[in-house]
């Protein structure tokens, strides 16, 4: 039987991949993007308590009330805006089903949506399976910038949206006020639609502050914003995220969530909205920042070499130059197979497979990870050419 290929990508997403040949090689996985160190056990108690107290039916469509209005109260505190926690935000099981729900509720056939890439592996896919074409952009390397006359001249009368990435994955690039001017700029008087990814908005350092989408004055109502628990409270397997976009968006949204998984875990929603209730929780960035310092700092033992620290994200990119001219996805399985380090090959985001010999570590690990992976690191040499 010939079943359809509905997008273009080939094969398996390197995350299922690289994860794959760590445990075949018994590699320290620094590859796909998850904490290593345990969730907070008040959280995972949570969790506990509320199966036990039997929240185990579905949750409304929209999401638990109030998770929503603790969302509400955590945007209005952080971020100075006000969201409508009833008309405004959608639980979702994790930011990948929310990008593809939102790219559902807008794409036609023959409608276009500009990608910057290195842009994370799921929003292609997801704008091919709803019919649409990706136009590609690349980023400009050093600080993966964004080049406006390449965005302008890519904007046609069939754009229907632009996807922006910020804390960004592979580059950790953060945009400032000014990018999200420039975007304004060049959207006014047209109807593109903005999928705002922003799961991972509280992993930014060195005093850098997250700027949203649903900050921007003119570009909030033309938005969808999308966050992930997973990001934050370091339990990506719980995949839960959210869905925050202006009334219409969301009635949209809602029409095709509410047929493709209806409602989201149920205790789990339980336990962050109790979670999230509490005064004082931890700030994530300060401790991530450590994270990256620490990884920074034994990485210059290393022949690896990098353009420029994180500003965001949990994953540093790396140039492995000095060491290898191999394409960076033969360098990536080497270096698991030979040296026991998984990694992710920066080719793996660009549709094109672009190869610019860089490769993505996920340094959101304990201490005693990153040393024992930067002790096989650091004995790596430029023989390996
Ligand atoms: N967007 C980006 C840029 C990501 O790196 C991730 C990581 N998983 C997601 C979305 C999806 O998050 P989730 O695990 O909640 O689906
Ligand atoms: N976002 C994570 C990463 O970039 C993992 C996502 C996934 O495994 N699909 O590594």
């Amino acid at each position: 039987m010939l079943l359809p290929h509905k997008h273009s990508a080939e094969g398996t997403t390197i995350f299922t991949i690289m994860s794959a040949l760590a445990q075949q090689h018994n590699a320290i996985n620094l590859s796909q993007g998850f904490p290593d160190f345990p969730i907070g056990t008040e959280l995972a108690s949570l969790l506990g308590e509320a199966a036990a107290q039997g929240y185990n039916q579905y949750a409304p469509m929209a999401g638990l009330p109030q998770l929503r209005q603790q969302i509400a109260t955590d945007f209005q505190k952080r971020y100075g805006v006000t969201i409508n926690p009833d008309t405004e935000i959608t639980i979702t099981p994790g930011a990948t089903y929310a990008i593809y729900t939102a790219f559902t509720s807008i794409l036609e056939a023959g409608d276009e949506v500009i990608v910057l890439e290195p842009a994370y592996d799921s929003y292609i896919p997801n704008i091919e399976t709803n019919g649409a074409r990706a136009i590609t952009i690349s980023l400009k390397a050093p600080a993966f910038s964004v080049d406006w006359d390449e965005v302008q001249k890519a904007i046609s009368l069939r754009t229907k949206a632009i996807i922006i990435n910020t804390p960004h994955n592979p580059t950790g690039a953060v945009w400032t006020k000014e990018d999200w001017d420039k975007l304004a700029d060049l959207v006014r008087d047209t109807n593109i639609i903005i999928l705002s990814d922003e799961v991972y908005e509280q992993l930014i350092y060195d005093g850098l502050q997250h700027y949203s989408v649903l900050q921007h004055p003119e570009l909030r109502h033309r938005s969808f914003a999308l966050y992930s628990f997973g990001k934050v409270f370091h339990n990506t397997g719980w995949k839960i995220g959210y869905c925050i976009a202006p009334p219409e968006f969301t009635t949209a949204f809602r029409r095709i969530h509410q047929f493709l998984c209806f409602s989201v875990n149920t205790p789990a929603q339980y336990a962050l909205a109790t979670y999230l209730s509490q005064p004082g929780l931890p700030v994530v960035s300060k401790m991530m920042q450590q994270k990256r310092d620490h990884f920074i700092d034994m990485l210059s033992a290393t022949q690896f070499t990098i353009h420029q620290p994180a500003s965001g994200s949990y994953f540093q990119t790396v140039s492995y130059e000095q060491i290898s001219d191999m394409p960076d996805m033969e360098f990536a399985q080497w270096l698991t197979r030979e040296h026991g380090v998984a990694t992710i090959p920066i080719s793996a985001f660009y549709r094109n497979k672009k190869d610019d010999k860089l490769i993505r570590f996920c340094f959101a690990k304990k201490e005693e990870t990153i040393k024992l992976a930067m002790d096989r690191l650091s004995a790596i040499t430029v023989t390996a050419k």
